[in-house]
């Protein structure tokens, strides 16, 4: 089930589109979510810096005031600066969390933290905090506070350094707020940009498509006229071009077409010859009946009796040799293939009749075992006998004196299957690709054209049919198989028996 599902999905190009697509969409509102984000925090960072050197630079002044006035004896010490630190530190609005004041040596003189009391002024500890020249900011590690140090002094007189520490939290929780924020409108905005994806790709997809199903449906030979190139993009090119491949096809088709009407009526003409050969002995035999029975009424011309008894022969006579010339008239006209439901038993007895005088010159069998339920076939009557008459009359050609050739159908998996075997000295190996090009043949000059196989092969096919060949030395059959007609024609009453045989030998005079 999973594996008939993993088939059903097929990586169509408008697929594809839509997941690259996605995503693209997916990948870049994500980056430009983190990179907005990180500028909104970097930016709240700068103003609460801005704040804070603002903070620290009025209270250093003021600082700074009260040591004067101290050291000038103006105010008393203590007390002042201690009570300022509280007051900032419990503001809220300050965001500081701790203030210490430095002498210029770097030692301690007011501060919120008591225990920096008792922690003696390192190198590096003076070199900070009591030598600071302009106001620094330093970050701790972690990068959710910072402190200020900021110098006090009145001109060229120091009066030490001022560090006040300051959070970051309430521009973290804000950045965390506004990054919440965008992800929501991020993902809001990628769900959309999916959706457009998916239409963008449906309209785009639309005309391919559109455009593979009138491939699909165009069927020889009208396909030109059914379609029609109104686009003006791309899609318009590709129509176009397979409106001209299609008419390039057709006329290729008509071509083909057009050569193998001559070729096929080069070959009739070619058997025509063949079959003449032997009518002319068909003909003459009651053309010699008929002077026979001329001459016995100019004998006797007062006998009526036997006049009409002669008459009678040679009217017999005269509708026999009307019959040959008819059929041999009626094989060589040329027409274009014209299928209607047939019945190929039919067919194959009417060849057989053709070649019977071949036969019997050469002492050759014919065995039709029709199968007796045989259905009809799309076909078309004429074609279908040439192309059985090339196979009896090339089977002729190759069975000696003596030998049987068998003519057999049969129905197998939905078609009609013909098999026509001699007993033959077979055809060679290394020719047997060759047997069905136009003009290969193993006959003398005269005789064979090398036409047959090929014709009959555009025949079949021509019937939507196929031909296949099998051979040693023993015989050859060949194997013609049609597809099944609609079963709306009218078969013939077949006989009761499976096997039909008829053995054209010793019936030859069956019609006079
Ligand atoms: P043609 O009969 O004029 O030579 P075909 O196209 O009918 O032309 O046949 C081509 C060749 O195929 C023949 O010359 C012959 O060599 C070979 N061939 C066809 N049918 C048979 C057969 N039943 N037995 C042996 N050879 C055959």
């Amino acid at each position: 089930m999973k594996f008939r599902s993993l088939l059903l999905f097929r990586p169509t190009l408008e697929r594809k589109f839509i997941a690259l697509a996605s995503l693209i969409i997916l990948v870049c509102s994500f980056i430009a979510n983190i990179i907005i984000v990180n500028v909104y925090r970097n930016q709240l960072f700068a103003e609460a810096e801005k704040r804070a050197l603002l903070l620290a630079k009025s209270t250093a002044i003021s600082f700074t005031n009260t040591l004067l006035y101290q050291s000038l004896g103006l105010v008393e010490e203590g007390g002042l600066i201690e009570n300022y630190i509280t007051d900032l530190i419990s503001d809220p609005r300050t965001a500081v969390t701790g203030v210490t004041v430095f002498d210029p040596r770097g030692e301690i003189i007011a501060t919120d933290d008591y225990e920096r009391y008792f922690t003696p002024p390192s190198a590096d500890s003076v070199a900070r905090w009591g030598a600071v020249e302009t106001p620094r900011i330093l970050t701790s590690d972690e990068g959710e506070a910072f402190v200020v140090l900021y110098p006090m002094k009145v001109s060229s007189r120091r009066f030490g350094t001022l560090e006040i520490r300051f959070t970051r939290q309430p521009e973290m929780e804000r950045a965390i707020e506004f990054k919440h924020w965008m992800l929501t409108v991020t993902l809001a905005f990628a769900v959309l940009g999916v959706f457009l994806a998916f239409i963008v790709a449906r309209t785009l997809a639309k005309p391919i498509k559109e455009l593979a199903a009138e491939m699909t449906r165009v069927r020889a030979p009208d396909y030109v006229a059914a379609l029609r190139a109104e686009r003006r993009d791309e899609i318009g090119d590709l129509e176009r071009s397979f409106i001209d491949m299609l008419s390039r096809l057709k006329e290729a088709a008509e071509e083909r077409e057009r050569q193998q009407r001559a070729l096929i009526q080069t070959e009739k003409l070619a058997s025509v010859g063949t079959l003449v050969a032997g009518l002319a002995h068909e003909i003459n035999n009651p053309l010699a009946g008929i002077r026979n029975c001329l001459r016995r009424i100019q004998g006797r011309p007062e006998d009526t009796s036997q006049t009409e008894k002669y008459a009678k022969l040679m009217d017999d006579a005269l509708a026999r040799i009307e019959k040959i010339v008819r059929d041999l008239l009626d094989f060589s006209r040329k027409k274009d293939l014209l299928l209607k439901p047939t019945d190929l038993n039919e067919v194959i007895r009417a060849a057989a009749e053709l070649v019977h005088l071949q036969l019997k010159k050469r002492k050759v069998t014919i065995e039709l075992n029709l199968h007796p339920e045989l259905p009809p076939i799309p076909g078309d009557r004429q074609h279908l006998q040439q192309v059985f008459l090339n196979l009896l009359l090339n089977a002729v050609d190759a069975t000696p004196e003596g030998g049987t050739i068998s003519v057999e159908t049969l129905v197998e998996d939905n078609s009609v299957v013909a098999a026509v075997r001699d007993t033959g000295r077979g055809i060679a190996p290394e020719i047997r690709d060759k047997i069905f090009d136009p003009f290969f043949t193993t006959k003398p000059v005269g005789k064979g054209t090398g036409l047959g196989l090929s014709v009959s092969k555009a025949i079949v096919e021509g019937h939507q049919g196929s031909i296949a060949v099998e051979s040693d030395v023993n015989g050859t059959i060949f194997r013609v198989r049609f597809p099944q007609g609609d079963g709306s024609h009218e078969r013939t009453a077949p006989t009761q028996t499976v096997t039909e045989q008829t053995r054209l030998i010793g019936h030859e005079n069956s019609h006079r």
